[in-house]
Parts: C-alpha cells; structure tokens; sequence
C-alpha cells in the first residue's frame, strides 16, 4: 500500500537503461533516493532507523512512545486545530492532565462525514513545509478531501520501506506497480516521472485491464524485471489470469514478491498469483490513503501494527469488540499533525490478535481486515452478515469470470455476473438463487443479470458486495 499523493500522471512505460543494475540500485539507495527527500524536505531515512530498531524494542517501551506521541499530537491539535479544540472542550478532555493512552477515549469517533462538514477547521495553517492537498474518491464515491503533511508522508514512507525489507526488497530495488486505479491523464507530473526513473519504479496504469492490453504488460514486465510487485489483488489477480489465458507465463520472471493492497485479499487470490509468478509470497498491506501505513504482513504470517506511529482500536458500538469478535479499526495517526486524525473510523472490519510473532518483532498484531463495515449484507430478520457468505454461493458455479452482487434494499439483491458461456451451467442462475434465500431468508428476491462488464468502483477499487441498505456508517 502505498499513500503518497503522487501517482498521478500518464507514465506507461518508464525505460531506464543502464550498463550494471546492480550497481545503479546502489545508486538509487545511497545517493538518488536520500536526495530526493533532502529536497523535499523529508526526513525518511531517519525515520526508517528508528523504526528499525523499535520493531525489536520492548512492548512497554513502544507503550511509553505512543503515550508520549499522542499526548504531544493532542496538545498540538488544542492548540492549533480549531475544530478539535471546540471537541475537546465539548467533551471536557484535557491533554495536559493525561495519565494514560486510554484517557483520550473519551472523544467523539471522527467520520469521513466530519471531515467532509469541517475539512477548513481541521488543518494546521502554520504547518511547517505547508500541507498536500489529497482527493480521493472514497469507498462509497463521494470525494473526501484531505490534507498530507511532509512529517506524516516520511513516516509513512519510513514504514513501507521498513515491511519492505522485512521480505529482502530494500529501497532502490525496481519495483513495478500494476495499478488500477483510473489515473488522471491529464496531469501530467514531469517531476513525479523523474522521480520514478531515479527511484527504480514502473507505474503501468491497468485501470481497465483487457485481452488486447495483456501481451504490451507481459513485455513491460520482461524489460523492467521487477523484484517486487505492488498493487490491488483484484487487477493483479485479473492480469495473471488473462495472461495465463493466453499462454504467457512469468514464472521465470526472477520476481521476488508480490505487495498486494487497499483491497481484501482473498486465498484464491493470494494462491493464484502466487503460482503465475512461480510459487512466491503474496503479502497483504493494510492501510489507506487517508489513513496511511497502518499494518503488513511478516514473514511469520502475522500482521504487524505499526505501533510507532499509531493507536489503533477496534469498535463495535464505540466500545471494545468482544473478544474474538471482529470490530470496526478506528485509527489515531501519531505523526499527522498538519491535520490530525483522531479516532478516525476506516469502515473497515478486523480484531486484535494477543501474543507473541514468530519473528521476533514486538509491534502488535491483528487479523486480516475481512471486509468493511459495508461489505455485509442485512437479513430481512435484522442479522448483518458478512458477504462471503453470499460470495461463496456465486464463486462456487463454474463459469463465473467476474460478479458483483449488489443488495439494493433489504429484500431486494442483484446479482451481475460475466461468464464463460460454455462453462456456465444451465441451472446457474437458480443455484444463486436457492442459495442467497437458504442463507438469507425466503422472502429475498434475487436477480442474476448477464453483463458483458463489471463496472468498477469510482476509486478503481474493486468491491464484490455493495449493501446500498447501511451507507451511512462511514
Ligand atoms: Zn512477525
């Protein structure tokens, strides 16, 4: 997951030639990457030791270290930010007099409707090296503007480039991100393109990814020869697949592994990429834009929190999620002062995990975000259940290429299918049919529609179930 705001612009083939690339990653490393955030400011590197060495530190040093981050960025926010000062004394909380992390649970949640309603109240006009304006088309479609600070973008670059080497690609190493999110072409970011060149990283745009488009990638891929491969597991997945259709294979690639973000990764996803690039790790990232670098997987199979840079819980109805109960992740970002993000509900669905790595490392852990708050759909007998259980009834019929179901009010559910018309069975439709009223409830009606595309979502994300039922929860 990468949350810079600098992915835009039309960069399809990015050609770096040199003589030895061993020696000119070196470069890149060393020299290129270190200036590159001396100009702009940027304390990366710096970052990225602490973090280094925090990883191993003990937990209640990490505890100590949060304690004093946070009660830093709150005071910062009462003095500076207007909007959180007016919460603060709405809610009688005092920074100063903080004895413990949990004393500031006392505040509101903070929704992406919050932002939206007070965004000119919530920056920090005097921010040192100014503030990066962000828009992000959100989940649910609606824009949601905000606001980068030069501090905040070098931690969160600090932590991707230390779970980087958690898997043995260190900066400099050629990266290519097959992206599918629809760039805006029309702004052209010359710096940005030089940037990629000096830093080692393709950017092909795979937004809409076709047949047609699959052998000009599968070349991109040859003459780039990435170590590391970044992107949302739905187009990546979709590529390896259209590719395998066509009898290419990239198993020889060299690639060492595969980053996947800003969607649920799914087993048969992981899995099927994983053998198109001959049998490597797929590894999952959890973040946002606007909520950054927030946890990643270890080579222990665990997902790390990045406990250094934030607090993060997990709600359900504003309190802790019972144990072994998956609640909302609502996040506090440590090092975001130009416009801080205090208890910021993602939307997204995940649980604390107790104990110790395998690796060694001491930051937390949590389980896998299954889904967001929004990707379950509501029984006509009031159960909100998640949406595998419906996307298991449609992934089981062969011949389904792409879907999405989408339930439109309670009892109504569409069902948009892409199929194989040779593999799809005849009694297709009515196996998704029997099998959303057995796990639903009798009185569902459910439409299956052949389309000949799945539209994606407006972020270029791709979403399986869109409940229209709950849209108000983030
Ligand atoms: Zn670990």
């Amino acid at each position: 997951m990468k949350v810079c705001d600098c992915w835009q612009g039309n960069k399809n083939i990015v050609t770096i030639k040199m003589g030895d690339e061993t020696m000119y990653e070196k470069i890149v490393k060393n020299i290129l990457f270190p200036l590159h955030e001396k100009v702009v400011g940027r304390k990366t590197y710096q970052y990225l030791e602490e973090l280094e060495k925090l990883q191993w530190a003990p937990v209640d040093e990490l505890e100590e270290l949060r304690f004093r981050k946070l009660k830093n960025l709150l005071q910062h926010a009462r003095q500076n930010i207007p909007f959180y000062q007016r919460r603060f004394a709405e809610a009688g909380f005092d920074p100063d007099k903080m004895t413990s992390i949990d004393d500031f649970k006392v505040l509101p949640l903070l929704s992406k409707a919050d932002i939206r309603q007070n965004l000119d109240q919530m920056t920090w006009k005097d921010c040192p090296g100014g503030l990066h304006r962000y828009n992000t088309g959100g989940s649910s479609g609606k824009p949601l503007v905000f606001y980068f600070d030069r501090r905040r973008q070098a931690y969160d670059a600090a932590a991707r480039a230390l779970t980087h080497r958690w898997w043995d690609i260190d900066i400099g190493d050629r990266e290519l991100y097959l992206w599918g999110s629809p760039l805006e072409v029309t702004k052209q970011d010359k710096i940005k393109d030089l940037r990629d060149r000096l830093t080692n990283e393709l950017l092909i745009s795979a937004f809409e990814i076709s047949a047609d488009k699959v052998p000009e990638i599968v070349s991109q891929f040859r003459s780039f020869k990435p170590k590391c491969l970044f992107g949302y597991p739905s187009t990546i997945d979709l590529f390896c697949r259209m590719a395998g259709e066509q009898g290419y294979s990239l198993n020889d690639l060299g690639l060492k592994v595969v980053f996947s973000t800003a969607e649920v990764l799914y087993d048969h996803q992981r899995q099927a990429i994983s053998e198109f690039f001959g049998d490597i790790p797929v590894v999952d990232a959890y973040g946002s834009r606007e909520g950054g670098f927030i946890s990643h997987e270890c080579p222990g199979g665990n997902y790390h929190i990045m406990d250094p840079n934030y607090v993060i819980e997990f709600l359900v109805d504003g309190q802790p999620a019972p144990e072994g109960e998956d609640g909302e992740v609502v996040i506090t970002h440590l090092d975001a002062w130009g416009m801080p993000l205090i208890r910021y509900r993602t939307g997204d669905m995940a649980r604390p995990v107790a104990g110790k790595c395998s690796c060694g490392r001491t930051f937390s852990l949590m389980s896998k975000v299954q889904g967001r708050t929004t990707d379950f759909v509501l029984t006509p007998d009031g159960r909100w259940q998640h949406a595998l259980s419906v996307i298991y009834v449609v992934r089981d019929i062969e011949g389904v290429d792409e879907f999405k179901i989408i339930q439109e009010e309670v009892t109504e559910m569409r069902v948009l299918l892409k199929i194989h018309e040779n593999l799809y069975p005849p009694e297709g439709n009515q196996r998704i049919v029997a099998g959303f009223k057995k796990r639903m409830g009798d009185e569902v009606n459910v439409s299956v529609e052949i389309v000949d595309n799945i539209p994606r979502e407006a972020s270029g994300k791709y979403r399986y179930v869109i409940s229209k039922v709950d849209g108000t929860s983030v």
